[in-house]
């Protein structure tokens, strides 16, 4: 985040998630990316020995009652590391225990949520299918009553920590006959009979963060553990949408930032044809545009944690915002990490640098926690209804009229 912004305490705070990402053992970032390592229990326990996890949950249940800004500094530091641990702390601490704490209760607060902020306990949160992730209320995962209890049968895919996790955040169809917003119930799942994860996936990059299938069969669950009550999952849902992308956004920014640094201080000291390649424009230009999109990402990070922190903003107003950072800031950060490793040529692309890595790491950032073709449509709907009912109706000059021949009424035609 802009230092420039920042107040003591922020700096401070910034400088706390710098002294844990610094803390981090380069071997068990290598051994991740190497899959010698499936869940890295240690990174999450020493986050929760300071303190560091669930930064927006009230202090009372152990978290610092932080704001979305205050957040998102910290997030910038820990997607630095790596991109995979950053996503682990997201999940767990940033989206289960925010959903818990908004949407849980008491029991589920003390029982789950303490022990998780804390790091004693780990958890996951599963939306995607086999069949589709894209397609969320088209779930088939469903759960049936049976007595005081609801039965999950179903499948999850790519489940970040489904290897390692104690909780499970899983979505399921609870009333298949309801419309699509009140057919699906979020419970908290204890990893427990029935509870199988399978770690399969020889993945591209974010690898070593226990991404993997989570098989449910004939699992119990309590119908106390069900978020917002049976059939309640849709706002549990859409209120999670703003730590998945809003929180991914934020991680996105750190975890590209060495890509630049790195290109930056290889492209001031490598030589060719007797210069410094930086004074070739087509490298140095590069390396501007990568800084210029990386403050504008930031920028558009922090307007977006401005208006959910200011709870004034209208919700469909949040939701286009939240989805524009997602998708600005993972395009801008595929270019950045792509252009980073051009201005470094041929070493760049080897593991003597971890630029391949960040490029192997970011490129996930498009397609997750819902793609970019997703927040696109969500852009296209939310703007439309917010220019018609709303942003047309403001007291603004008409533009349109200004031009020369504005009232040919019959040229005007749109049928
Ligand atoms: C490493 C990794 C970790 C992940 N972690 C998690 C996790 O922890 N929890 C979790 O629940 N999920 C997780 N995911 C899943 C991820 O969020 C999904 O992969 C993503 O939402 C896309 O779903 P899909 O893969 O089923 O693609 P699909 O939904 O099948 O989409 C395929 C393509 O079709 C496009 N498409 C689909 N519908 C439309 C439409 N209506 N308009 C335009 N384009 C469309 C998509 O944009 C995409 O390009 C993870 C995935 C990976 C690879």
């Amino acid at each position: 985040m802009f230092d420039f912004i920042m107040t003591k305490e922020q700096k401070k705070l910034r400088d706390e998630a710098r002294a844990f990402t610094k803390w981090v053992p380069k071997q068990l970032i290598l051994d991740m990316d190497a899959e010698k390592v499936q869940f890295p229990h240690e990174y999450l326990q020493e986050a929760g020995r300071r303190n560091l996890l669930g930064l927006r949950i009230p202090k009372e249940l152990g978290g610092r009652g932080l704001s979305w800004v205050d957040g998102s500094i910290v997030a910038e530091e820990i997607g630095v590391a790596s991109y995979s641990l950053g996503c682990l702390w997201g999940v767990g601490a940033d989206i289960v225990c925010e959903a818990i704490s908004l949407f849980g209760n008491e029991e589920l607060k003390q029982a789950v949520l303490v022990p998780l902020l804390k790091g004693e306990t780990f958890a996951a949160e599963g939306l995607t299918e086999p069949r589709g992730g894209s397609d969320f209320f088209g779930s088939t995962t469903y759960a049936r009553k049976d007595g005081g209890d609801w039965i999950i049968n179903g499948q999850k895919r790519f489940i970040v920590g489904a290897e390692g996790a104690d909780w499970f955040l899983v979505y399921a169809v609870t009333d298949p006959n309801a419309p699509p917003h009140k057919r699906i119930t979020a419970f908290i799942v204890p990893r427990t009979q029935g509870v199988e994860s399978k770690y399969i996936y020889g993945l591209m990059g974010m690898r070593g963060g226990g991404a993997g299938r989570l098989l449910l069969k004939d699992v119990r669950v309590p119908e106390r553990y069900a978020l917002n009550g049976i059939n309640g999952g849709f706002d549990v849902f859409v209120q999670m949408m703003i730590p998945e992308r809003l929180g991914a956004a934020a991680l996105t920014i750190g975890a590209v930032r060495p890509a630049i640094e790195i290109a930056t201080r290889y492209t001031s000291k490598r030589k060719a044809f007797g210069l410094p390649i930086q004074s070739f424009q087509a490298v140095g230009f590069k390396v501007a545009d990568c800084v210029m999109l990386l403050d504008a990402a930031r920028s558009m990070v922090y307007s977006t944690c401005l208006a959910v922190d200011s709870g004034k903003v209208h919700p469909n107003r949040v939701r286009r915002m939240v989805s524009q950072a997602k998708k600005f800031v993972t395009e801008s950060a595929w270019e950045i990490a792509n252009n980073s490793m051009q201005v470094v040529g041929g070493i760049g692309y080897t593991n003597v640098y971890p630029l391949e890595r960040i490029v192997r790491d970011i490129r996930l950032s498009m397609i997750w926690v819902g793609t970019n073709e997703i927040m696109q449509l969500i852009i296209q709907n939310e703007w439309y209804k917010e220019y018609f009912k709303v942003l047309s109706k403001e007291d603004v000059r008409d533009v349109e009229s200004d031009a020369l021949n504005a009232d040919a009424k019959d040229e005007k035609i749109y049928e």
